[in-house]
């Protein structure tokens, strides 16, 4: 298919100068086998049938792409088209490596997920892989987070998956994976460790990206059949950097498409203030891979802030460090206020409620419509917006 995708990473799982696996001696051999299982697999028509199979039955894909025709006449300039992910059960792109991940297991003889959450978006997708599977799923989740995103409580529960409260530090994301970690290095001979974004020790930078690559090979096809050409512009929200590898997956061997992965600005550029690691962050190391990375003086990773909980996170995929670096993808921003005035136009003018997450790459193609006349913009957008109406409406009302 691509060139770039199969020369990148090398079989140590570097990105250029970012990526590795820096593990815990107990995990080197599980971490071998992944690494096995996962060559062998990705070259089996049986496996690739399978998750065929279940993309199409139960996930409901191909997911369209729609014209936002609203929106393109209000911004002027650049015709603006969305890829639905919010039309993926579970509503997210999460699904797309979650179910992989679980088919992974299965083929590995695994009887059991196991993973950290912070908004609990990552959960509820793991345990509805588990429950497809008919496997065990154990959740890590920090007691705050359990608190703020209760009805993801609730559906994990309902799937079937046993949620760990984690009451250590801060009590959120970043104690809840160093505890899904212990627990895993206890279980790895039974149990699959599901990272959740192209983060993580390799192979699952790799790994996550190439299972959401479904989505820019679905775009680059669909966009074609649409228009009878490729996007100008194609631009994603960056949080661990999924949903973007996902798209970005299926331009970046065309030169002609520019990519433009949207970091967090939250409220300030203040270190403390947002989450934006590819903008302001320094080479730095974080849960077993080399990286970008918000540090504070000392060097440990950085308080982060957003509106968009699933952006959340002070380290970044390596492989979008790498893209950075050689200039294939440029980075940019979009803070709380445009990002919150574009998740109100966009349900107004399109009848789409978007994520908080997926808002900030909305937030970008109104920027940058009215410099690209004549051209057009495919965002992606990751996920509906129903986990955000109570905290918005509650906080910033209707958007009058
Ligand atoms: C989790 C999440 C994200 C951020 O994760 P990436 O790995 O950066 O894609 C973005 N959008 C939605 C809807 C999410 O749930």
């Amino acid at each position: 298919m691509n060139d770039y995708l199969k020369s990148t990473p090398n079989k140590d799982g570097f990105f250029g100068d970012y990526g590795g696996a820096m593990l815990p001696p107990p995990l080197v051999p599980h971490f071998k086998e992944i690494v096995e299982a996962y060559e062998t697999l990705s070259n089996s028509p049986e496996f690739i049938e399978e998750l065929r199979y279940i993309r199409k039955h139960f996930q409901g894909r191909p997911t369209p792409i729609s014209y936002l025709k609203n929106l393109s006449e209000k911004c002027g300039g650049a015709k603006i088209y969305a890829k639905r992910e919010d039309l993926n059960h579970t509503g997210a792109h999460k699904l797309n490596h979650c179910m992989a991940e679980g088919l992974l297991a299965k083929h590995m003889g695994k009887t059991k997920l196991i993973a950290e959450t912070g908004a609990g978006q990552h959960g509820v997708a793991l345990a509805t892989a588990a429950a497809y599977f008919g496997m065990e799923c154990e959740i890590h989740m920090g007691e705050v987070d359990i608190k703020k995103e209760y009805p993801n409580v609730v559906r994990m529960k309902l799937l079937g998956a046993t949620v760990i409260p984690v009451s250590e530090g801060a009590k959120t994301l970043k104690e809840a994976v160093d505890s899904a970690f212990g627990s895993y290095i206890g279980q790895a001979d039974h149990a699959l460790f599901g990272i959740g974004s192209v983060v993580g020790p390799h192979p699952f930078p790799m790994m996550v990206r190439d299972f959401q690559s479904i989505v820019g090979i679905e775009s680059r096809e669909q966009f074609e059949e649409m228009t009878g050409g490729l996007p100008d512009v194609v631009a994603a929200c960056v949080g661990g950097g999924s949903n973007a590898m996902g798209l970005f997956a299926g331009f970046i061997d065309d030169e002609d498409v520019a990519l433009y992965g949207v970091e967090p600005l939250g409220t300030s550029s203040k270190l403390g203030d947002h989450a934006a690691t590819l903008t302001y962050g320094q080479d730095g190391d974080i849960h077993g891979f080399h990286t970008k990375l918000l540090m504070d003086e000392n060097g440990d990773p950085a308080p982060v802030n957003t509106l968009a909980s699933g952006l959340d996170y002070p380290g970044v995929g390596p492989e979008h460090a790498h893209l950075q670096k050689i200039g294939r993808v440029t980075y940019t921003t979009a803070d709380d206020k445009e990002s919150l005035a574009a998740f109100y136009e966009l349900s107004r003018l399109e009848g789409i409620i978007p994520a908080l997450e997926s808002a900030h790459a909305v937030a970008f193609a109104m920027r940058e419509a009215k410099n690209h006349s004549g051209k057009s913009i495919l965002l992606n957008l990751s996920g509906r917006g129903d986990k955000d109406l109570d905290f918005v409406v509650d906080t910033y009302g209707f958007g009058e």
